[in-house]
């Protein structure tokens, strides 16, 4: 369960995982930028989304994690309802980062319907990152 702040009208929504659709904020039907946290518990459900997902395998210690971040915070709001966000703290689970062979920080693991569709291992620039997700980004 995350909490999402609705860019538009301030309202702090509860949101679950969510197999199909996306999140709306109850109040003014926006729809809501989707960037979750995620832990082993909660990994499957929240990476089970009926629109892409982009897990995000960062550490606190990571300085290039801290610099894709914001980016991805950026294109969480500007792709609401097209893309979801999952943030999976490799040190704190350190299984999914050998399930998903993270060795190497930030790794960004694209997910459609329950696969991964494509990986990008180390920081881009903003620019590269965007357009290396236009395929994801366009649906
Ligand atoms: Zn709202």
């Amino acid at each position: 369960m995350a909490i999402i702040v609705c860019p538009s009208c301030g309202a702090r929504n509860r949101v679950g995982p969510i197999a199909s659709g996306f999140p709306r904020c109850p109040r003014c039907k926006s729809e809501l930028p989707w960037l979750v946290d995620a832990d082993a518990q909660t990994f499957d459900a929240e990476t089970s989304a009926s629109v892409p997902v982009v897990v995000d395998f960062w550490a606190a210690w990571c300085g290039p994690c801290r610099m894709i971040s914001p980016v991805l915070e950026d294109l969480a709001g500007r792709h609401a309802g097209r893309l979801k966000v999952v943030k999976v703290d490799v040190d704190a689970n350190p299984g999914l980062a050998v399930r998903f062979g993270a060795q190497s920080i930030p790794l960004l693991v694209v997910i459609r319907d329950g696969r991964e569709v494509d990986r990008v291992v180390g920081a881009l620039p903003r620019a590269a990152l965007e357009q290396r997700l236009g395929p994801v980004l366009a649906g």
